[in-house]
This record gives structure tokens, sequence and C-alpha cells, in this order.
């Protein structure tokens, strides 16, 4: 869905709460207490973290074999804020995120379109009152006061990643038996998570 408030010059009074609903950094509280509802449509190339992992990922592919474009791939749904209690104090986001992302077949190391579909129900809260809350929710620490929707929405998408994709028909096959150096190259998303949390 097109982004309603991009067309039309912005004043510079408004361009702040005209922005990106998706970008813009705000606190939970503020996005719940407002019923936040976002609809995006964006592609891999604007989630940093998830296009390095695409991308290295596809670095094992011949270079002929790289498809073109993989980068402009959508990445698509809908995220919903609000409170899990009656209470509202806390705040909580549903919501589901769908695309298809360029993979490297770890049986064949060819390439390979991953479907990938997740659903999110998050409850923000730190780590000492997540026992008080409804258990339907998985719980997001926040490391910081504000956080950015989109996120949410990559940290999804990596998360819902194979640890190592594979072609699922018959016209996969695997790798020929001079290529010795196949059988260690497993679990690169796993790998680059790792390597993530590290740097978190
Ligand atoms: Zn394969």
């Amino acid at each position: 869905m097109a982004n309603a408030f991009d067309s039309g010059p912005r004043g510079p009074y408004h361009a702040r709460a005209m922005g990106n609903p998706l970008r813009d950094r705000r606190t939970p509280l503020e996005l719940a207490a407002s019923g936040q509802v976002i609809d995006f449509s964006n592609k891999i190339g604007d989630f940093e973290q998830l296009e390095r992992i695409v991308e290295g990922d596809l670095e094992a592919l011949d270079p002929d074999k790289l498809p073109s474009g993989w980068r402009d791939s959508e990445i698509r749904g809908q995220l919903s804020f609000g409170f899990a209690d009656a209470q509202n104090g806390l705040p909580m986001v549903q919501g589901e995120v769908s695309g298809t992302i360029d993979a490297v077949c770890q049986r064949c190391l060819g390439p390979l379109k991953l479907p990938l579909s997740v659903e999110l129900k998050l409850m923000f809260t730190d780590e000492a009152s997540a026992s008080a809350g409804d258990s339907d929710f998985e719980v997001w620490e926040l490391e910081e006061e504000t956080l950015r929707p989109l996120e949410l929405v990559e940290e999804a998408i990596i998360m819902a990643m194979p640890l190592a994709a594979m072609h699922k028909d018959e016209s996969c096959h695997g790798p020929d038996a001079e290529d010795s150096g196949a059988g260690e190259k497993v679990r690169p998303f796993a790998a680059l998570k790792a390597q993530m949390d590290n740097e978190n």
C-alpha cells in the first residue's frame, strides 16, 4: 500500500508527525496508546541486517546464477499496536509478515526462492514484569526506551529463516564429488545469527 503521507509538500512543523511510522523511533507506550496500525510493503534492501545476511548467503552462488533484483524482493505485512492487559500497562503488537527471499540450497548449492510467513504476537516489557503478563505473548525486552517498528519486522523475518535452506523438489541434486568444500558450507544463517547476537 502506498504511503498517503508521501504525497504533497510537507510543512516544517508537520514533518516529524507525518513521517514513516515503520521507521520512526517511538516508545511502545506511544504506539499502543495511539492504536497504531502499520501496513507496509518494503524491499529486502530496506532492512540493513537482513540485506547483509541474504547477501552473505548468496555469495556462495556462481556469479551467473545470482538472482538479479534480490534486494527488490517484497516484504509486506501489518503491525497493530495495543495493550495486552485491561489496565493499559503492557504495550503489545500483533501482526504478520511475509515475503520471498532468495537463498542458496545447502544440498545442491543452487539458487532457491524461500517463501516466509511469520505471525507476531509480542509484549513489550522488562524482565521483572514479564511473568505477570499474558503467556500468549512472546516478550520483547527493550534495550532502549524507544524502538523502530521496522526492527520488529526485520527480526521476525531473520528468526523465521531456516538454518539450512534446501530445495523440496526432485530437481535438487547433491554437490558433485569434486566439490569437497561443500560439506563445510552448512548453516550459514545460524552462523550469521550468532554473529549478530554478539554484536547486539
Ligand atoms: Zn537444491
